[in-house]
């Protein structure tokens, strides 16, 4: 199928060509028709699924009869808002509807908290027809009367689920309640639990149901690998990892904590791998230059929070590495979406140690999946790593021996967990943002390095160390005597090294 058979309008047709699509993907020739056919969506998807333009180019399409080139900003009220939960995603969505939109006059803008509403107050005086936001922001705007939402025709919920993981229904309630009661909706999702059951009820009227991968399931280009290693010589480990990968390859870092997401970013900068760090403590302007600086090239690996990386569309990310694992198993399937993006093969790395086995174990289970365990030599896992298999150890050495996770780790033999936060309103008050995690205190603490370097601590800078690789030779020794082939490290993927 061509996108031309959707019935899309020229201009939007034209720009589909530009942007380089040849043929919708699986989600696009299921939601355009429908949304052009003016019915409610509650859509089942997650990023790299061509989500955005699959509901943006529609929504364009039926927004392309208030098209007006005048200047008066009476011909251009706000006829769509898009919502999404961080202003990463709401910059992204943004980009998409610039570039489908390039065509048509049509204007739009993008509002988030964070930064001077000023510029954003003379931009919605121009007159908008489409406003991408995030909720705390377009609710700002509201109270001080500077977007008017009365004609709104059209309203996207995007990422509902981490909408409500990060505080965000209540805000969303009252945004609807202030929209006109007659105009389309559509909202996406990549789980449904019952919350965002609840609030599809109220905000979608005879919703049609698209799914296009089976929930909470992660994509079939990408390939998984667990490295069991202590958690100390977690990032020896990962420079080592880096270092192997091939120059061009750029790697999406995932850490639990802000402090260990700058510090990580660091050690590896002082090892002479070109890194930065993207979490919420870092100021808008400063969050997008990195940004920017990883999209372009400049800096080779990123490491991450889960808020922060929320939504990054990055093209052709052939890797994404989770130095810890996450807390929730559904942010292993956000976290991963990174990669593997449009029908492109991507990696799955986890650097797991002992006390995060109880996670690997939820992740498997959630993506259905056994994922394959490796020890890469000389970074081994803590010795009860394998207890509950019969305290067998399996390395990777001399030939890579894996096991399935039917030799997972058995609740029994698992090291207390933290009990799980309930999803839900009574938690919907503490924006996820500033419940980025503390430093964990657990029986071993998993911040502290087998050398005392503590990940817990804010990065302080006290000499700071050249950029430059010799540095890095200094620093870290390699346990290998000799490199040894990425394919070793990665399960056999004939990368080369
Ligand atoms: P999304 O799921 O919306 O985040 O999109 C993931 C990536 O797929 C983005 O980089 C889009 O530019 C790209 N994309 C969207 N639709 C298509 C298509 N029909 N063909 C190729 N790439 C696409």
């Amino acid at each position: 199928m061509s996108f031309s058979e959707l019935g899309l309008i020229p201009e939007i047709l034209q720009a589909v060509t530009d942007a380089g699509y040849t043929e919708p993907t699986p989600i696009q020739r299921q939601a355009i028709p429908v949304i052009l056919a003016g019915h409610d969506v509650m859509g089942g998807a997650q990023t790299g699924t061509g989500k955005t333009a699959g509901f943006t180019l529609p929504l364009l399409n039926r927004l392309a009869r208030h098209a007006s080139t005048s200047t008066s900003p009476a011909r251009h009220q706000v006829r769509a808002l898009i919502l999404a939960p961080t202003r990463e995603l709401a910059m992204q969505v943004y980009e998409s509807v610039k570039m489908y939109s390039k065509h048509l006059p049509l204007r739009s803008t993008c509002i988030y908290g964070g930064v001077d509403m000023n510029p954003q107050i003379q931009e919605l005086r121009r007159g908008i027809e489409i406003v991408v936001a995030t909720p705390g922001r377009l609710l700002d705007h509201v109270q001080q009367k500077t977007i008017a939402l009365g004609q709104v025709e059209f309203l996207i919920l995007d990422e509902a689920d981490r909408m409500l993981d990060m505080g965000f229904i209540p805000d969303i309630r009252r945004i609807l309640a202030l929209l006109p009661a007659a105009r389309q909706s559509l909202l996406f999702s990549a789980t449904f639990s019952d919350e965002i059951k609840k609030l599809a009820d109220q905000m979608l009227k005879n919703p049609q149901l698209i799914e296009v991968a089976r929930r909470n399931m992660v994509s079939e280009t990408i390939s998984h690998i667990v490295h069991p290693v202590s958690s100390g010589l977690k990032r020896n480990l990962l420079a080592h990892i880096v270092r192997h990968e091939d120059e061009a390859n750029q790697v999406l870092v995932f850490v639990d904590t802000k402090f260990a997401c700058s510090r990580l970013a660091h050690f590896l900068e002082r090892h002479g791998i070109s890194a930065d760090s993207i979490h919420g403590d870092k100021s808008q302007q400063a969050r997008t230059e990195t940004l920017e600086n990883f999209k372009n090239g400049k800096v080779r690996v990123l490491v991450a929070t889960d808020v922060a990386a929320r939504g990054l569309d990055i093209e052709d990310l052939p890797s994404v590495i989770n130095f810890e694992l996450p807390h929730t198993a559904e942010d292993y399937v956000h976290r991963i979406g990174r990669t593997g993006r449009a029908g492109k093969s991507g990696k799955a790395v986890s650097l797991v140690s002992s006390e995060e086995r109880h996670r690997l174990a939820d992740i498997q289970k959630l993506i259905k999946l056994d994922i394959k365990q490796e020890v890469v030599p000389g970074f081994d896992p803590e010795p009860d790593f394998f207890d509950g298999e019969g305290g067998r150890r399996r390395r990777s050495n001399p030939a890579p021996a894996s096991h399935s996770a039917e030799g997972a780790p058995e609740r029994s033999g698992r090291p207390e967990r933290a009990p799980r936060e309930p999803r839900g309103e009574s938690r919907e008050r503490a924006p996820r943002e500033s419940r980025e995690r503390a430093p964990q205190r657990s029986r071993q603490p998993s911040h502290i390095a087998a050398d005392g370097f503590d990940f817990s601590k804010p990065y302080e800078e006290r000499n700071p160390a050249p950029k430059s690789a010799d540095a890095g030779a200094q620093v870290l020794p390699d346990p290998q005597k000799g490199q040894r082939p990425i394919a070793v490290l990665l399960g056999g993927l004939g990368r080369k090294h």
